[in-house]
């Protein structure tokens, strides 16, 4: 039956994303029998192939879920009865993750900053000079309800300096920047294809350290035969090891070719088109007179931009008239960024330098709409001269 409203013709969201063609193309091939010795190879070549786009030599977990009850299966699987929980929370996926780590540990420490702003690594440092007993640390890379980043290295350091183990939460970043398991000393890295590397959602990318693989194999608590658990899904990869249960045949075939496509660009040069394209639209937000989200403009994502709603405004009504108006599509905030501001996703095919422009002009032409004095042409005028540089 065909739906009465008419599809986006551009979709700017936070993810997921509008996938690439190629992932599109790569989805419609044939749906092979997961026991077949074809589809086995086949599968350990694609967590290999994640393996060698997250920079790690073991062959990437690769879930059947989408990255949010990932996240919850990596608290479960690793957080034993025994353990002192360090929680960094600058944004909504930081806060609900401590959540779920109550459920698990002995103790939840947390790190609150407000949700505008980043967690200081100084902060971690005095919370293991306060807590030397903490054993874990949980952090998100990139608070997508925010959009701003954390700088997991210097943090990453700083839990390891301790010899405690970190998950990394990098689903909306791995892959529109420079940021990968070993170099930020992640135990438990998280990424998904929905996001950056363009694909459909549905599936999570998991380096897991061998240090966090013996503190799972060492937790009594941790699930087996479970969706929560990490241990059914260890040897997956292998196309000598059967699967726990069917994985979904055509998202792993989306996911190889998204995969494809982000290798065969080079992470370089996708990370460059992302940069350059939030570059150019903080431009164009900041000369039409609105303000960017992030306290400051240096912890303000590559991969999408948050834009602080005019005062006396509603979100939902400027993300309304951008679609019915213009088709294009935005995301707003969630939980306790919702009202405060609209997101502008760059992120996989969208990080496109033009696609800054579109996002100046639906945004301003939605505010103008709504009676807003806007100087739209003043947007894409900085948009354009960050373009060509
Ligand atoms: C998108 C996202 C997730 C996953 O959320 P889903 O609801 O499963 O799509 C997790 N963490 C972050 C930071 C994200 O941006």
């Amino acid at each position: 039956m065909p739906s009465r409203i008419k599809e986006p013709i551009i979709t700017l969201s936070a993810g997921p994303v509008a996938a690439y063609p190629s992932v599109l193309r790569a989805m419609s091939r044939p749906i092979q029998y997961d026991f077949d010795s074809w589809f086995q190879q086949f599968y350990e070549d694609v967590a290999r192939k994640s393996a060698t786009a997250l920079r790690t030599a073991e062959p990437t977990l690769i879930l059947q879920v989408e990255p949010a009850p990932a996240i919850e299966a990596a608290a479960a699987s690793l957080i034993s009865p025994d353990d002192v929980v360090l929680n960094l929370a600058s944004g909504v996926y930081g806060k609900g993750f401590g959540y779920w780590s109550a459920r698990y540990n002995k103790e939840l420490v947390e790190i609150e900053v407000p949700y505008d702003e980043a967690i200081d690594p100084a902060q971690v440092a005095e919370a293991f000079r306060k807590r030397p007993d903490i054993k874990i640390v949980s952090l998100v890379h990139h608070d997508t309800p925010s959009g701003t980043i954390n700088p997991a290295r210097e943090i990453g350091k700083i839990v390891r300096d301790h010899d405690a183990l970190l998950i990394v939460d990098a689903v909306s970043s791995f892959g529109g920047m420079d940021i990968h398991p070993e170099d930020c000393f992640a135990d438990i890295f998280i990424t998904g294809p929905g996001k950056c590397l363009g694909g459909a959602p549905g599936l999570t990318l998991m380096a897991v350290s061998d240090r966090a693989w013996k503190h799972i194999e060492a937790n009594p608590k941790a699930p087996f035969a479970s969706v929560l658990s990490l241990k059914d899904w260890k040897n997956a990869w292998s196309k000598d090891k059967p699967f726990p249960f069917t994985p979904s045949v055509a998202e792993i075939n989306g996911l190889d070719g998204a995969l494809d496509q982000y290798l065969n660009e080079g992470p370089e040069q996708v990370w460059r088109r992302h940069a350059l394209t939030a570059r150019a639209c903080r431009a164009g937000i900041k000369a039409m007179g609105l303000d960017l989200w992030a306290k400051t403009e240096s912890i303000a994502s590559p991969t999408c931009t948050a834009v602080r709603v005019p005062a006396g405004m509603n979100d939902d009504e400027i993300i309304a008239a951008a679609r019915a108006g213009f088709g294009v599509v935005f995301s707003s905030g969630r939980n306790d960024t919702k009202g405060k501001l609209i997101r502008i996703g760059h992120m996989g095919p969208v990080a496109e330098p033009i696609y800054a422009t579109v996002a100046i002009t639906a945004l301003g032409g939605a505010l103008r709409r709504l009676g807003r004095k806007v100087d739209v042409a003043a947007g894409v005028e900085a948009a354009m001269s960050v373009i060509e540089g």
